[in-house]
């Protein structure tokens, strides 16, 4: 090790795991895919993989257990991990669960993670088969991986899209961020005042959308229903404008996006006018959505369209084009991804 001491934050996530990861080489034969998609490929058959991917979730960095009911952040975490999977048009089997704990915990909380974690396993029929359990010395960390799997020709790499392509999204965006905005205020409101219910009234989906997020796998079956293999595809965790930039840096290629397109739900716009927030930065950068971004051939337009649980939002452009999005009144704007402290205070 040398005595350099680079700050992790002048690399940001992306840079970072880039940097670690630039040694590692694979050396058996039945890694298909290693780092760098929603989840690893591994061949098990001639026709089939696996499918692996891991996430982590940090009390005070992913969670406030002020606002997150225990159940739910166990059913949250199981679907950030089923929404990897489904990122690469597999689908989930197996989940292994580990988790760190302080003393702070009783086992009563504990349990109710637990009940979380079951009804999403049902849910999402997958298995739960193992894990590791752990103290902290402070707060909660809860690991997941999820095991799927695909046939190798149905599997959506990041890296598939081609120039001409549309480009598509599942559901409505930015309403996981605009909820979590709302959440945020309560909890200030109740700092400052114990006595003071929570003002959630008419919050209910902006609420769910963060507390409750779902992972897509109905998606999944309609794309197997509708016979249409996603050229990319890449599920939105960390907000659109970051995702579409992965997937076309991974596909060497550029976009247009065009903002009146993005599926915004009503509600979701009217709170964030509310907080002084614009709708489409909310369905832009706003994160944990966990919706499908993916992209489609020309020819399969006819299959998707009129589809309610899926909007066009724009077209694959040649790399030399650049990824950019057009606003309502024609301006053309560069994409930007906020990186990983884009919901870092001032
Ligand atoms: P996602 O947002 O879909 O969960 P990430 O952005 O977390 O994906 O990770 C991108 C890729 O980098 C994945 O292939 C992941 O497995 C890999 N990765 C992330 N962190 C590490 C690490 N510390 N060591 C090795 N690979 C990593
Ligand atoms: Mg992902």
């Amino acid at each position: 090790m040398s005595d350099k001491k680079t700050d992790v934050n002048e690399l940001g996530e992306f840079g970072l795991i880039d940097r670690l990861t630039k040694n590692v080489d694979q050396k058996v034969d039945s890694t298909e895919f290693g780092i760098g998609d929603d989840a690893a490929v591994i061949t098990v058959s001639d026709d089939t993989s696996l499918l692996v991917s891991t996430d982590m979730l940090i009390e005070g960095v992913h969670f406030n257990l002020m606002y997150m009911p225990l159940k739910h952040l166990g059913y949250k975490a199981v679907a950030v991990n089923v929404s990897d999977i489904c990122a690469m048009n597999g689908v989930a089997e197996q989940i292994t669960v580990s988790i760190a704990v302080s003393s702070r915990f009783p086992i009563e909380a504990l349990e109710e993670l637990y009940d979380g974690i079951n009804t999403a396993c049902q849910m999402y029929n997958v298995d739960l088969i193992g894990g590791d359990t752990t103290t902290s010395l402070t707060g909660l960390t809860i690991s997941i991986t999820a095991i799927g799997r695909a046939k190798k020709k149905e599997i959506s790499y990041r890296s598939g899209a081609n120039e001409f392509d549309l480009l598509v999204v599942t559901g409505d965006l930015g309403a996981a961020f605009v909820g979590l905005q709302v959440l945020e205020r309560e909890k200030e409101v109740f700092k400052a005042n114990p006595n003071i219910q929570p003002d959630l009234d008419g919050h209910d989906y902006i609420m769910e959308r963060q507390l409750k997020p779902e992972a897509r796998i109905d998606v999944i079956r309609f794309l197997k229903e509708l016979n249409v293999v996603p050229s990319a595809m890449i599920d939105i965790s960390d907000g659109l404008a970051s995702e579409i930039m992965h997937l076309c840096k991974a596909s060497n290629v550029g976009c247009r996006v065009y903002d009146e397109k993005l599926p915004i739900d009503g509600k979701t716009s009217m709170t964030a006018i509310e907080f002084n927030l614009d709708p489409v930065t909310c369905a832009l950068n706003g994160g944990e959505d966990y919706e499908l971004l993916f992209t489609v051939k020309q020819d399969d337009f006819d299959k998707i369209k009129g589809n309610p649980h899926m909007t066009v939002i724009g077209h694959v452009t040649d790399q030399t084009d650049g990824m950019y999005y057009v606003d309502k009144n024609g301006a053309v704007i560069e994409l930007r991804a906020q990186g990983w402290d884009h919901f870092k205070k001032d």
